[in-house]
């Protein structure tokens, strides 16, 4: 059986700066790494699976680096927000390809990435006022509760 970890928010970034958000005002001062291909999702739904893969072990590698290319800081509040969006993206990918995240191939992943980024990029240009952590918190149990029902069937 195949469990899928949602990986917590990315570890809290401990050095100077501020919200790349345009126009931040939530008065939120915790400020977070936030990899903006979201690439954490794959590292619990496919650990286990594709443990042997080259390719596998270098992006997990890569994740833990914190690459400066790969992430953006945002304060927790617009944190939330925007993966509250990605989650909405997520449940579209997976409707248009009928599959369980942990089924995507390399192809279908790095296709959704993309579109996450982007769709990131696009986002810290406007200006929104972010979401609370709890509705993200409750959010993902409510989606871990579901998808572990989903995979009994
Ligand atoms: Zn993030
Ligand atoms: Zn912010």
């Amino acid at each position: 059986m195949v469990r899928v970890n949602f990986v917590p928010l990315s570890k809290i970034d401990t050095s100077t700066g501020e919200c790349a958000k345009l126009d931040c005002d939530t008065g939120s001062y915790t400020l977070h790494r936030h990899h903006r291909k979201h690439q954490a999702i794959w590292l619990g739904i496919w650990a286990g699976r594709r443990n042997g893969e080259k390719k596998f072990s270098l992006f997990v590698t890569r994740y833990h680096e914190f690459n400066p290319k790969d992430w953006t800081r945002l304060c927790a509040s617009h944190h939330a927000e925007i993966h509250l969006i990605y989650d909405g993206i997520i449940r579209r990918d997976q409707w248009f390809t009928r599959r369980s995240l942990s089924q995507y191939s390399w192809v279908q992943a790095e296709k959704l990435m993309m579109k996450l980024e982007a769709v990131c990029v696009d986002w810290l240009k406007k200006k929104t006022p972010g979401s609370s952590t709890e509705a993200l918190t409750k959010l993902r149990s409510k989606r871990k509760a579901a998808s572990s029902k989903w995979r009994k069937t």
